[in-house]
């Protein structure tokens, strides 16, 4: 579902706008949030872009995403308009992924939903919705042709790191010819697609690498979880993040390594919240099981093979449900 007419009335003449992606950025929100943003900055529009964040956690840009361009653009979810003329957001399947900033949707008077979840709710008035598309960077670039944005260095460098955080570095199912040759006009703009790739994939602190073997050494195979398809699963305690000097914005890359584990076909990463006692549940598949379909339920979302939803009920009963959603999940088509 796509109303481009709408969203380029919205977007087009517009002086002001804001922009919002999902609590916890990854790459693609960010990204996909921080491009649009330059690009309508440079074209002489007044811009602010923020993200909520989790009850008692501070404001800030996930480090790994520190290298990103433009990134003056974002303000403290405090100091975010209140009824904004024009919103977008980014990235954010529903509503409560916006955390304390969801308020600004129905406060807003157009409120233009840039996404490609194929769990997304359409909660916006105009909805630019590509459940195709690998990653909603792509959908902006689309936005900012058709807007006859040009598409500068500054612009091309956060949509990069959208693109190559969602496709997994050009990996993932998603990235079809047309992902390529959006990477290559990127790419000639003259961006570092080398250090943004380093940044993403292949920095960590030495106290992440620890983490990573504790979490890793405890991970578990339930063989008989989702009908036999096999469950792995491993979690991240407050406590582990407390020991190593953590927050969870750094531990977004554990499941990387703990799905690649060939035994099973779902991977779980149980991540509690140190403040509010939340546990972020993180799921992969290998392409057997719908776990955007399987989250909706749990109160969460997200895409076919990659998905989530947070729960508030400790990570004994978090699991429990997970297994009772797992031993009767949706099958794709083969
Ligand atoms: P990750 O495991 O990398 O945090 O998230 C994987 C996918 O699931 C992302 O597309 C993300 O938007 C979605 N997702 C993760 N956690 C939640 C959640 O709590 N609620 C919803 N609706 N989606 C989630
Ligand atoms: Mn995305």
């Amino acid at each position: 579902m796509k109303d481009w007419s709408a969203a380029l009335a919205a977007i087009g003449g517009a002086d002001e706008i804001a922009l919002l992606c999902h609590v916890g950025p990854d790459g693609d929100a960010l990204g996909s949030m921080i491009g649009l943003g330059a690009a309508l900055r440079a074209r002489g529009s007044r811009v602010v872009a923020s993200f909520g964040t989790a009850t008692g956690e501070p404001f800030a840009v996930p480090p790994t995403y520190g290298f990103l361009p433009a990134l003056d653009l974002l303000v403290k979810p405090d100091d975010f308009p209140v009824a904004p003329e024009v919103l977008v957001t980014f990235d954010t399947g529903s509503l409560d992924r916006l955390g304390s900033l969801a308020d600004r949707v129905a406060a807003a008077g157009t409120s233009v939903v840039v996404d490609h979840h194929a769990t997304n709710t359409r909660y916006g008035s105009v909805n630019l919705v590509d459940t195709d598309a690998a990653a909603t960077a792509v959908v902006v670039a689309e936005l900012l042709d058709r807007l006859d944005l040009p598409i500068t260095a500054e612009v091309a460098a956060p949509l990069y790191t959208g693109l190559v955080t969602d496709t997994g570095s050009f990996k993932y199912v998603a990235t079809t010819p047309a992902v390529h040759e959006l990477a290559a006009r990127l790419l000639a703009t003259g961006i570092r697609h080398d250090l943004i790739s380093r940044a993403i994939w292949d920095t960590a602190s030495l106290p992440y690498v620890r983490l990573l073997g504790d979490v890793c050494s405890r991970a578990e195979l339930d063989a008989s979880a989702a009908g036999g398809l096999g469950l792995v699963w491993t979690t991240i305690r407050p406590d582990d993040l407390v020991r190593h000097g953590l927050g969870l914005a750094d531990v977004e890359g554990v499941i990387d390594v703990v799905r690649t584990a060939q035994e099973a076909e779902v991977t779980a990463v149980l991540k509690g919240e140190p403040d509010s006692g939340a546990v972020r549940v993180s799921l992969r598949s290998k392409g057997v099981i719908d776990l955007g379909e399987l989250c909706v339920p749990l109160g969460g979302g997200g895409h076919r093979y990659a998905a989530g939803f947070t729960s508030y009920d400790g990570f004994d009963s978090t699991l429990d449900r997970l297994r009772d959603a797992l031993s009767s999940a949706p099958h794709l088509p083969a």
